[in-house]
């Protein structure tokens, strides 16, 4: 089955779909196939984009926006079927104190307007048990870079306990997750050194890390990243090219409307593809829009998009293939779901029944019936999944503990996805 053509109109306009000519076969007007037809037809007929061709995908611009989301869903289709994914999470802030200052954050406190420095054990397992009583799965731990690297409140905050760092913390809290409840933890504490993701790895399934951009121009004068060394893609690249050394899944990503060029996402986007060439490792990718927030250096600043979230979707489909996961937020694109459908993502990422977004907290989860009936209403099925994907446990010891994979197995059926299905969550339909 392929997806509702029609649930695209609302976004590129009537007019627009059905494509006009199948693609690559009369879209140019001699009738001759032009290079961005060849790309994708090239993608289509299940070969790699070359590296070297990509950046003709910038040439496929807004007026054949539909051909491009038409391949890679079309891709889509083939390498996930019609099952749409999220994962049932509690999001659990550690500390929001942070070494670094991006353009667009307001997660970001410091010592002085932080209502407290770091969540204790106490708080974090009252929220992992009020989740797990929900039936969630993932415990979503995000939370600044290093801040003990900046701040003496916070070192003094951890040596009191007995930790150098905020990621020794960080392991610990994961271990006691693992250990106090049936929730999985997802750590997305920034970069990571070997040793320290060596120290997560056993209370850990997956772990994450968004490159954003691999555009060192971001962090000239006025940029998004002036003030934020840790966003570096040569250090976060290293850290994701670890996790694929150590075997961890891992999830990354894309921030775009930040400054970046359509190119730029290229270039990130193969900076992934390789990477998961290398290794394997990378078990998803979001592409996540930029949302202007007040009282930030980029308050100002236009969000991005939906046709341009929609073509880099698109691209990122056809740049990755069938076979990845591709996630678009569901709280950050204002219900456009079927768009994004038909331009190419499986999955919806974490959603809760009880935290907020505490990076985007003006944007509401949606409910879980409603993003069911929404996702049924173009001709997918809605699983919930674990924060670790299928690919990295079913059928396969090769990346987690072993005590960890059993933790993993009990809460799979035997497909990969959470027992009881989304009935589990938003009842019957
Ligand atoms: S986006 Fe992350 S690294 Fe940047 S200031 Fe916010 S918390 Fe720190």
């Amino acid at each position: 089955m392929t997806s509702k053509a029609g649930d695209i109109e609302g976004v590129f306009g009537e007019d627009r779909w059905p494509p006009t000519a199948p693609i690559g076969k009369a879209s140019s007007v001699s009738g001759k196939v032009t290079p961005p037809d060849r790309l994708l037809e090239e993608a289509l007929s299940g070969k790699l984009i070359p590296r070297e061709d990509a950046p003709l995908l910038v040439e496929v611009g807004t007026s054949r926006l539909a051909d491009l989301c038409a391949a890679a869903a079309q891709l889509r289709d083939r390498g996930k079927g019609q099952i749409v994914s999220f994962s049932p999470k509690v999001f659990i802030p550690l500390t929001r104190l942070c070494r670094d200052s991006c353009g667009y954050c307001t997660f970001r406190q410091d010592p002085a307007s932080a209502q407290q420095l770091y969540l204790t054990p106490e708080e974090v397992l009252e929220v992992a048990e009020a989740g797990q009583h929900l039936g969630c799965t993932e415990a979503l731990f995000t939370l600044g870079e290093r801040p003990e690297q900046r701040y003496p409140e916070a070192r003094r905050w951890l040596e009191r306990r007995g930790y150098r760092t905020t990621l020794q913390y960080l392991a610990a809290v994961c271990q006691l997750v693992v250990e106090e409840t049936s929730l999985l933890p997802h750590a997305n504490p920034g970069t990571m050194s070997r040793r320290e993701m060596e120290a997560l790895q056993p209370y850990n399934p997956s772990m994450g890390l968004m490159l954003e951009s691999a555009s060192e121009r971001l962090h000239s004068a006025g940029g998004p990243h002036e003030f934020a060394p840790s966003k570096r893609p040569r250090v976060r690249l290293r850290t994701i090219e670890i996790a694929g050394e150590l075997g961890i899944p891992f999830t990354t990503g894309i921030l775009i409307g930040i400054g970046e060029t359509r190119l730029e996402r290229i270039d990130s986007l193969l900076a992934i593809r390789q990477l998961h060439s290398d290794y394997g490792q990378v078990q998803e990718v979001i592409i996540q829009n930029f949302r202007a927030k007040p009282n930030t250096p980029m308050g100002r600043v236009r969000d991005a998009t939906t046709e341009d979230l929609l073509w880099t979707v698109a691209v990122a489909r056809l740049l990755l293939g069938p076979d990845m996961n591709i996630q678009v937020p569901p709280n950050l694109i204002s219900r456009d779901y079927p768009a994004f459908l038909a331009a190419g993502v499986n999955d919806w990422g974490g959603i809760s029944p009880l935290t907020i977004d505490y990076v985007n907290p003006e944007a509401p989860w949606p409910g879980m019936a409603e993003l069911r009936d929404r996702t049924h209403a173009v001709g997918f099925e809605l699983r919930p999944r674990l924060p670790v994907y299928p690919e990295y446990f079913v059928g396969t010891d090769s990346y987690l503990p072993a005590t960890l994979r059993s933790k993993v197995v009990a809460l799979a059926d035997a497909t990969g996805y959470v027992k009881g299905g989304i009935e589990r969550y938003a009842g019957r339909d």
